[in-house]
């Protein structure tokens, strides 16, 4: 029996397992097992619709017994938290996992940089609990404020920050920018004493874009109502306040809520088996041009974990849905190629159709094509 054995069951993990389990349908001798430390998919690209109220909560999971039904594919529920790639086992929290064949998928976290206080004390937005944790304080504090009677304590609480303009911060900001209105009304609280900051040390929105497209980012963020700082680092945040930096100058300011949206690293277990495999960039794994980790030809890397520069471009192939779904179809070929010994192994070449971010429920920018 060979294992084949998919840690992270997110949209590479999942896509994964679904093409392998379709190719290697009639190889009776092979065991599919996807383990994550969730029971559900998590649908990432719409958190910060979660966080602020757009969408329900239970939308964006889906149970991955169900998506698995009919198939096979064995579904684990563990946290895996070493990886011994000479002996071929996995050690997770409640169990040990051989393998033959490894795929890690366990994509991203957040990453701090080191600015005091950011991991203690901001909100972060990269699984579904900090989604619904996020979506909570968000009615929280709109509670607290209406019942606080000291201005400034109130305009304290009702004063928010997003920290950094990228795709994530953007979203966050826009849809935090349409609940609010909903909010205000709910609990009978002036608009006009809610502040809102998307606050990036870049000079412009969602860098992955054209400038003009930043551009309207920006403006239309102004026009909801958010104030766009660029250029503008954070130096500390604390329980009520935030330190931004503009040049040599470090302001404080007082805060009630801090979303932090700056940037990300390889989850845990890639940091993790960093110790092991060739890494770089913020801990991604570095690979060969079949997806497979540098010198070990039977661990494979999809999804958000790939660090890859496909042949003729320049730059590592982008941490989105898009890279998920196209690393899923050479892994599965590949990891055929080599398990049945027949065929031929086929490079990684992405097609990338383009980038769209919104700003709220009602307006978003999109760049077709690459
Ligand atoms: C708010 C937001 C909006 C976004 N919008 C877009 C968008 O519009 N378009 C786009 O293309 N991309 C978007 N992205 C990026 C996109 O979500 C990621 O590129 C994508 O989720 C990466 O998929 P993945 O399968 O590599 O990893 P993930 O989706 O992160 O899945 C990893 C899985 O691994 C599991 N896992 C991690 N560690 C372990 C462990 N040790 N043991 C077991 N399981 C583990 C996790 O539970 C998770 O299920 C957005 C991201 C966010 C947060």
């Amino acid at each position: 029996m060979k294992n084949i054995v998919i840690v992270g069951a997110g949209y590479a993990g999942v896509l994964t397992a679904k093409k392998l389990a379709k190719r290697l349908k009639k190889q009776e001798n092979v065991q599919i097992t996807v383990i994550d430390k969730n029971p559900f998919h998590t649908m990432y690209t719409e958190l910060h619709e979660v966080a602020a109220h757009r969408v329900d909560e239970d939308s964006i999971k889906i149970s991955l017994e169900r998506v698995f039904a009919g198939r096979n594919v064995h579904v684990v529920l563990d946290t895996v938290t070493s990886i011994d790639f000479d002996g071929k086992v996995l050690e997770g929290r409640v169990g040990t996992y051989p393998y033959d064949y490894l795929i890690l998928a366990t994509g991203s976290k957040p990453t701090f940089f080191g600015v005091p206080g950011a991991e203690e004390i901001s909100y972060t937005l990269w699984s579904y609990d900090d989604a619904v944790v996020l979506r909570e304080h968000l009615l929280h504090v709109f509670r607290r404020a209406a019942r606080e009677t000291d201005p400034a304590e109130r305009r304290r609480l009702l004063t928010f920050y997003v920290v950094g303009a990228g795709f994530t911060g953007v979203e966050m900001a826009g849809e935090l920018a349409e609940l609010v209105p909903l909010l205000c009304e709910k609990f009978e609280i002036d608009r006009d004493e809610v502040s809102m900051f998307d606050v990036d040390v870049l000079d412009r929105t969602v860098p992955i874009l054209p400038k003009k497209l930043s551009d309207k980012v920006e403006r239309r963020l102004t026009k909801m109502g958010v104030q766009v700082m660029l250029g503008t680092g954070v130096a500390g945040i604390g329980k009520d306040y935030i330190e931004l930096k503009q040049g040599d100058t470090v302001e404080c300011h007082q805060a009630g809520t801090v979303i932090w949206t700056a940037g990300i690293e390889s989850s845990d277990i890639v940091s993790e088996a960093a110790k092991a495999l060739q890494t770089a960039r913020r801990g991604r794994v570095v690979t060969d041009k079949y997806l497979r980790a540098v010198d070990h030809e039977d661990v494979f890397i999809a999804g958000d974990n790939i660090m890859y520069v496909p042949e003729g471009e320049e730059n590592p192939v982008p941490q989105m849905v898009e890279n998920c779904e196209q690393s899923a179809d050479t892994i599965a070929h590949n990891l055929t190629v080599q398990l049945t010994g027949q065929g031929e192994l086929e490079d990684y070449r992405p097609k990338f159709h383009g980038v769209m971010v919104s700003v709220g429920g009602r307006y978003g920018v999109a760049q077709v094509g690459t």
